[in-house]
């Protein structure tokens, strides 16, 4: 048994193994998966008719084998892309894939050559992996899944690397080798070398298929699920970091806590249903007036806070006053988009920091003002030196 035949083994059953880990993340639903699955399945099958070349006839050993292997790069491709939201483009690759084999069939029946067949297929899938690579690049709507989104990219482009230099040897040195079971030293290192290829990019799609599902945990435990706004929890973890780096920078910070007027009766009035529809309405109207480093949170039932960094006292009364507008407007807004949110009014108190207090002291000043605004007859905001506290 040659050493080729033995990678070659080997690298079907990495493949084997990538594919019964995918399918293991099937369940989350995250796109491009299904076509990773079907890319290690299209490699064990390439990877084994390869090794088995010899024994098998030359119409499977050569177009069959080929095809297949061309049809695996295509579906890891066709996988990066569904995951960054695109076309799977299966016309586009499914061409590719007949144009492989027919330019196999080409250099098999036309001319006999294995080194041109090489390069057939190092130039696909050097071609496949470029654009697995810019995909990537382009398709990353943010930072945060830096380390999987770097290894793929780093790793994509090596191989596109390997597969030019690969073409570019075979192309000027045609008679060194004949057959991919051949065990000479240069085909030894692209064999083994191209049997991690698809393992080493679905470890690339893995990373980034849990990095999704860190971010989908993340969004869980940070964000209300009925308004969108940050949750409690995180609300107290981003305050006590905000509090630290104002104290140290010597900067001000400012504090609303909001409360929906008369909710109950809203809720006895319409239904539930409705005051939910309230809240929701609430967080969108406020979304007009926070900036992008305030932080909006939903603290209680139709409580909310909002932190303001390096925001004064008399500004973030500003900010609360343009906010209280903004939602009781909703009252004489005419021919409303949404008619079934019911005219409402928010009460808002105001706290900024003064030298080294706690959270729970910014806190109840702001309440403490938020319970003069109620006090006041509602449907304003108050800031803690008017409520005198
Ligand atoms: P005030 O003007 O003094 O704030 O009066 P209020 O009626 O708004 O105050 P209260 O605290 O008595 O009522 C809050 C209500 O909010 C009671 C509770 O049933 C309701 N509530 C809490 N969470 C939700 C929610 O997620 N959806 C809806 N629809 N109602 C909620
Ligand atoms: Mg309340
Ligand atoms: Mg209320």
């Amino acid at each position: 048994m040659s050493s080729t035949f033995n990678i070659l083994i080997v690298g079907a059953l990495f493949c084997v193994l990538m594919l019964l880990v995918l399918i293991s993340l099937l369940r989350s639903g995250i796109p491009g998966i299904r076509e990773w699955c079907l890319a290690n399945a299209f490699g064990c099958v390439a990877l084994v008719l390869y090794a088995f070349g010899r024994e098998l006839m030359p119409l499977i050993a050569y177009e069959v084998a080929n095809g297949v292997y061309a049809a695996a790069s295509a579906a890891m491709l066709a996988g990066f892309r569904r995951y960054y939201g695109k076309s799977a483009m299966p016309v586009v690759l499914g061409a590719g894939v007949l144009l492989v084999v027919a330019a196999i069939a080409l250099f098999h029946y036309s001319v006999d050559s294995y080194p041109m067949r090489t390069v057939v297929i190092a130039v696909f899938q050097g071609t496949t992996c470029l654009a697995i690579a810019t995909t990537i690049v382009f398709g990353r709507s943010d930072w945060r899944s830096h380390y999987p989104s770097l290894f793929t990219v780093a790793m994509a482009a090596v191989i596109t690397v390997g597969h030019g230099i690969r073409s570019a040897i075979y192309l000027l040195n045609t008679g060194e080798v004949s057959s991919l079971l051949q065990p000479s030293p240069l085909n030894l290192l692209f064999v083994s070398a191209g049997t991690f290829i698809l393992p080493v990019l679905t470890f690339g799609a893995v990373m980034l298929v849990h990095d999704t599902m860190l971010a989908r945990a993340e969004l869980v435990a940070n964000r209300d699920f009925l308004t969108g706004a940050w949750t409690r929890r995180a609300f107290f973890e981003h305050a006590d970091r905000e509090l630290l780096r104002t104290r140290r920078m010597g900067r001000q910070l400012s504090l609303l806590l909001l409360d929906v007027d008369h909710f109950k009766k809203i809720n006895d009035t319409y239904g539930h249903a409705v005051g939910d529809l309230v809240l929701i309405d609430l967080v969108k109207r406020a979304a007009t007036v926070v900036r992008a480093v305030d932080f909006f949170a939903r603290v209680g039932g139709e409580e909310f806070a909002v932190l303001l960094p390096e925001t004064s006292r008399d500004a973030a009364a500003g900010v609360a006053e343009r906010m209280r507008a903004i939602v009781a407007q909703s009252a004489t807004e005419k021919g409303r988009a949404k008619p079934a949110v019911p005219a409402y009014t928010i009460s808002i108190g105001v706290s900024s920091v003064r030298g080294f207090e706690s959270l729970q002291d910014l806190m109840r000043r702001a309440d403490a003002a938020l319970y003069a605004a109620k006090a006041m007859g509602r449907n304003r905001a108050v800031s803690e030196v008017e409520a005198e506290v």
